[in-house]
């Protein structure tokens, strides 16, 4: 039997199955052929469980980049489009789980994201931590194994899509595209050393964060032990806010991403 008691004025029971109903929790778009490139978004939906009701939040909270990377999805449906690329993306919001972060971070399941308390994640007990790991993380860290697995023949590069608020703590950032890596840097150089130069955005290595800030778990637990090229593509919000501004995104990064991994089938960067 499972109780959830999330904060003094909602108690939550189980459901008729005897579990709870996070919904779907992870999307796959598969692709056909032998693609090259796995993307994967992690933070694509700001959707709460029907249980968690609205975790203690306002709308414009849960409407916030607090809640998930919005515009990120677009792009990441537009590159994989493209490149026929299969396409993870997370089908739950990362105040929930976010599945960029292993189960031990702080940040996993966050207490507090920028000026905002979570209610709903501060105080829960191991075991309701537990449930959403396997209820969340767990499934979607099968489903980017599992195109891995499936697409092994063919794969060279994972790219993680991503977008980043324009202002943080108040503070206006002119970064507009980061391209970050984890442990292993070869993409993520070779990509900024190749920066288009139309359109042109501000382009920077590791901005607005870095590993150093653990945001590269899919990259390092995934990508990394699979010998795949990875990188993770973060983009300023408001340049992806319409279908349109997502679609040229999208034809801003793939020619660049096919080209930089064609250095690497000659041989160029290894
Ligand atoms: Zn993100």
């Amino acid at each position: 039997m499972y109780h959830v008691e999330i904060f003094p004025q909602f108690t939550f029971t189980e459901s008729q199955d005897g579990t709870l109903d996070f919904g779907t929790v992870v999307h796959t778009d598969n692709a056909d052929g032998a693609p090259k490139v796995l993307l994967v978004c992690e933070h694509a939906s700001n959707r709460i469980p029907v249980f968690l009701r609205d975790m203690g939040l306002t709308n414009e909270a849960l409407e916030s980049h607090i809640a998930w990377d919005p515009g990120a999805l677009g792009v990441a449906q537009h590159m994989a489009g493209l490149m026929s690329a299969p396409l993870v993306h997370g089908g739950v919001s990362r105040l929930v789980y976010d599945c960029n972060r292993p189960p031990e971070a702080v940040g996993a399941m966050p207490v507090k994201s920028e000026q905002y308390d979570i209610p709903a994640n501060a105080r829960m007990t191991p075991d309701e931590r537990q449930v959403r790991v396997e209820n969340i993380y767990v499934p979607f860290t099968q489903a980017v194994s599992g195109q891995i697995a499936q697409h092994s023949p063919s794969l060279q590069l994972m790219v993680t899509v991503h977008s980043f608020t324009p202002v943080f703590h108040g503070l206006q950032r002119s970064v507009e595209l980061g391209i970050l890596h984890g442990r292993d840097d070869r993409f993520a150089m070779a990509m900024s050393e190749a920066v288009p130069a139309q359109p042109s955005f501000v382009t920077r290595l590791n901005e607005p964060y870095s590993a150093a800030d653990g945001v590269a778990h899919t990259l390092d637990a995934q990508a990394y032990p699979s010998g795949l090229l990875n990188v993770m593509i973060e983009i300023r919000n408001d340049l992806i806010r319409t279908p349109q501004q997502q679609r040229a995104m999208a034809e801003h990064l793939v020619p660049w991403i096919d080209r930089t991994l064609a250095g690497f089938d000659e041989g160029g960067f290894a």
